[in-house]
């Protein structure tokens, strides 16, 4: 039997019908019904609030993060950070059903914690909500406290707590709220007139790459500052591999988070994703505070190394000169391969930031750029960048559209590549262009998370990845007298 007698069709529209929509879905026709689209979603570039205070939860010493909410919802956020980092990301949940939906959530997360408390003996629960409990109302300021008085939890044991609803936000919103609240119940009460750890505390903000997290120590390390990464996942999603199971690996220990109050000074990187954080700790914190663009290509890093170099009064140590001419050698050398290069770019505000600036940098032209949970601040921020180089005098943003917009983009008004994660490879499959994975999550390739990306490293690996692809193709596709040893 052939393999076409074996398809069983499940439809009866004529193989011609699918080949028409299969083609008019790419016309400009087609496009203009698509950005005509008001009530509905389809394949959004981001996840929901409570997915980054899971992130946010898990950067903390022997902290558990629970669920207030539905089992489901725990279910998916363990499972894309677990397909992420390909590491385990344990997590609690305590399991709303119909009757938490209709009588409140109360008695389950009392029963909960008193389970969680006493089975995984954490350090640290951080408590977060799914749409569920946000929707009826859960009053979780309320519920703690009652959990409290009936011995549930220990009166002096930190819960954290932060409203996350789903239908508002993203995934970098839910970061943020997480970690304020996390920062806030941490240092009560242990700000110490005159007392100075000496320390910078430093704020990554939503970022799922721990090799990000180890350059930033790197580089800290380099200038000789004492720090505090708040929080710091590092370690939690990239453990060593050695026979024993931790459940807790890593994370900012809860006393260094404690004494941050008292630091010397704090950065806030990823002015999106840390925006509540800074805007409470700047009221809060001794010492001195700033808030950065999370450090993508030269300029951006130039910044965080001056600023670091200003706050404690070192001068820039030589190891990172040397990386910086490093890197701009390594721009250099490989800018013939992507300049002129139309990109388009979907992602978090913060990284778009990045990418763009990075991209200017190299002569590429950013050309859609598309995020699916912004602001007219960011969009101004964005066109800003742009109107500051030749190269992206022709980009265009395109604020809370979704990733079926941007295939429409794509297919009508080509570009040569495109910058985000794993759910664009559908639109780059159909454009039949190279998809860099270099946003979150990644769940189609592996080990790229280890890969920093920030930094003068960061700018080098960025670099050659864009490059060596680009001279990869052309090594699969060109005649064979263009075959060179030479490219
Ligand atoms: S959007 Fe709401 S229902 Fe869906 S996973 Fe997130 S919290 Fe759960």
């Amino acid at each position: 039997m052939s393999s076409e007698a074996a398809v069983k069709y499940v439809t009866d529209t004529p193989e011609s019908e699918v080949k028409r929509v299969a083609e008019w879905i790419n016309t400009e026709e087609y496009k203009e019904k698509n950005f005509a689209r008001q009530a509905l979603v389809i394949n959004p570039a981001h996840a929901c609030q409570p997915l980054g205070a899971e992130l946010a939860a898990h950067g903390f010493e022997g902290s558990l993060p629970f669920v207030h909410g539905s089992q489901g919802c725990a279910s998916y956020y363990r499972s894309t950070l677990n397909r992420h980092f390909r590491e385990p990301a344990p997590a609690v949940s305590d399991s709303m059903t119909e009757d938490g939906a209709v009588f409140g959530g109360q008695n389950n997360l009392h029963e909960a914690l008193e389970n969680a408390y006493t089975i995984y003996k954490p350090k640290m629960m951080p408590i977060f909500t799914s749409c569920m409990p946000e929707i009826i109302g859960d009053d979780l300021t309320a519920f703690i406290k009652n959990a409290r008085q009936k011995g549930c939890i220990p009166q002096d044991f930190p819960l954290p707590y932060a409203n996350t609803p789903s239908f508002n936000g993203s995934h970098v919103h839910g970061y943020d709220a997480m970690l304020l609240s996390i920062l806030q119940t941490l240092t009560e009460g242990k700000a110490v007139e005159g007392r100075c750890t000496g320390k910078l505390n430093l704020i990554a903000g939503f970022d799922a790459n721990t090799g990000n997290y180890r350059e930033y120590k790197r580089i800290l390390e380099a200038f000789g500052i004492p720090y505090t990464l708040l929080a710091d996942i590092s370690e939690t999603f990239d453990s060593p591999l050695d026979g024993t199971y931790r459940a807790y690996p890593g994370g900012t220990k809860l006393e260094d988070a404690a004494d941050s109050i008292n630091g010397k000074a704090t950065i806030a990187l990823g002015t999106y994703s840390t925006a509540k954080t800074f805007g409470w700790l700047k009221d809060n914190y001794a010492g001195k505070h700033a808030a950065l663009p999370t450090p993508f290509g030269v300029e951006k890093t130039d910044a965080f190394i001056m600023k670091l170099s200003e706050l404690f009064g070192k001068p820039v140590p030589e190891s990172l000169k040397a990386e910086r001419g490093r890197a701009v050698d390594a721009m250099t050398d490989a800018h013939q391969y992507m300049h002129g290069k139309k990109f388009a770019l979907f992602g978090d505000p913060d990284y778009l930031l990045g990418y763009v600036s990075f991209l200017l940098e190299m002569g590429a032209r950013p050309y859609h750029i598309l995020c699916s949970k912004g602001t007219k601040k960011l969009e101004k921020e964005i066109q800003a960048l742009l109107d500051a180089s030749p190269y992206g005098k022709d980009g265009k943003i395109y604020i809370n559209k979704d990733l079926w917009h941007l295939r429409s983009l794509v297919m009508t008004d080509p570009v040569d590549a495109m910058i985000g994660d794993t759910h664009g490879k559908f639109a780059a499959r159909d454009a039949n262009i190279p998809l860099f994975r270099f946003g979150f999550p990644v769940f189609d390739r592996v080990n790229l998370h280890r890969y920093p990306l920030i930094g003068y490293q960061g700018t080098i690996n960025m670099v050659s990845t864009i490059c060596n692809k680009f001279i990869e193709m052309r090594d699969e596709t060109c005649e064979d007298r263009h075959f060179e040893m030479m490219r």
